[in-house]
């Protein structure tokens, strides 16, 4: 007996980001390897013994975007919260695609999950491959946008995971060149880490929606609190694709009790900024090994012999991404920054594969 799944359903991938195994080194995900500034924590728990549990979150949905709002001078009609940024990318995909003849732009390598929501949403994705050294040709770009009358155009910026940049003018000049009718999102899931964003075009861009996320830089992974950006009709749009109540109180409070005490987070993501400055200098020296420059909490890695590398990094119990075999990608692992000392620890493991010893 064969079920009769919606068309298309067989062939989306599975979601490869889940943990097949608990590492004792856990540098795979790009998480923040910290715990939540003390004081923030004690807030936050007393925050959640006042929970109303069997009321609706409508108060604490309303809260957390009236603060983002006044942070970046928008309307509160502007933004979105989503269960993680994830949520909001995925409805974007839905709502801007539908049939195949909507075309979805973005880089590769970029985001994975990219591909999938472009599949699930039954759209056409058009990647455009990045160069030898993995930035992004803008023109090549915005080419493929129009050639392509690309319903949506992604960016991810910083790109992972290359963690490479493109800079505010760049993006700039791809909002100047693509057509006012193309939707074009910029996923600032790593902003915190390289400092420049793109929500300043949002007042000239009426096409431009900016995703942002607390599971990175903010470490609240555990929440699944994102948030986009955009005009209003925008907005209007994509807000009728969600569920009524879909964020639950639990996580607004917490994601809006962290974004009033986000000072309290600057030290976190200036020791990951530091940590990870400090690791590429040291992985480059290394011989066999490779880094590309990054803006982010994560370095990409080339080695040659990479199978040998991850077997010995995981022997040492600690977990790093992986690419297929097939990706342009297949001789580099994506190392997420840790605390000093995992860091000196999977640093010890690369040193010794280096030199050749067990
Ligand atoms: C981690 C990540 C996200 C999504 O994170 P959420 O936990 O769903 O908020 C989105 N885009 C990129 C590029 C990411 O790396």
């Amino acid at each position: 007996m064969s079920l009769q799944y919606r068309t298309g359903l067989q062939d989306i991938p599975s979601y490869d980001a889940a943990p097949e195994r608990i590492w004792g080194i856990q540098i795979n995900a790009n998480e923040c390897n910290m715990p939540m500034p003390p004081l923030v924590e004690e807030r936050v728990l007393t925050r959640l013994s006042r929970v109303a549990f069997n009321r609706y979150p409508n108060e604490q949905y309303a809260d957390l975007v009236e603060q983002i709002a006044k942070n970046f001078r928008l309307q509160s009609d502007q933004i979105l919260i989503g269960s993680g940024s994830s949520e909001i990318i995925e409805k974007l995909f839905y709502c801007f695609g539908g049939s195949p003849e909507k075309k979805i732009v973005y880089p590769d390598p970029s985001f994975s999950m990219y591909h999938i929501y472009a599949k699930a949403a039954q759209a056409t994705a058009v990647e455009v491959p990045l160069e030898a050294d993995m930035t992004l040709d803008i023109d090549k770009f915005v080419s493929a946008v129009v050639d392509n009358q690309a319903s949506l155009a992604v960016i991810c910026n910083p790109n992972n995971p290359t963690g490479t940049v493109l800079s505010v003018s760049d993006i700039q000049y791809i909002a100047d060149n693509i057509p006012e009718s193309t939707a074009f999102l910029v996923d600032e899931a790593y902003v915190e880490f390289y400092g420049k964003s793109a929500t300043g075009l949002l007042k000239d861009y009426p096409n431009l929606i900016i995703a942002r996320t607390f599971s990175k830089a903010y470490g609240l992974a555990a929440t699944r609190v994102g948030y986009m950006l955009a005009s209003r009709a925008i907005t209007d749009m994509i807000g009728k694709a969600y569920m009524p109540y879909h964020m639950n109180t639990l996580s607004l409070v917490t994601a809006d009790i962290c974004y009033q005490m986000r000072q309290e987070f600057v030290p976190h993501i200036q020791i990951m900024i530091s940590e990870r400055k400090r690791m590429a200098e040291q992985v480059k020296q290394l011989k066999g090994f490779a880094v590309y420059p990054s803006e982010t909490n994560f370095l990409l890695v080339h080695n040659n012999d990479i199978d040998g590398l991850i077997e010995r990094l995981e022997a040492n119990d600690i977990g790093v991404r992986k690419f297929g075999k097939d990706s342009r990608l297949a001789d580099c692992v994506r190392i997420s920054m840790g605390t000093r000392e995992e860091n000196d620890t999977w640093y010890a493991v690369c040193k010794a594969f280096s030199e050749g010893r067990a």
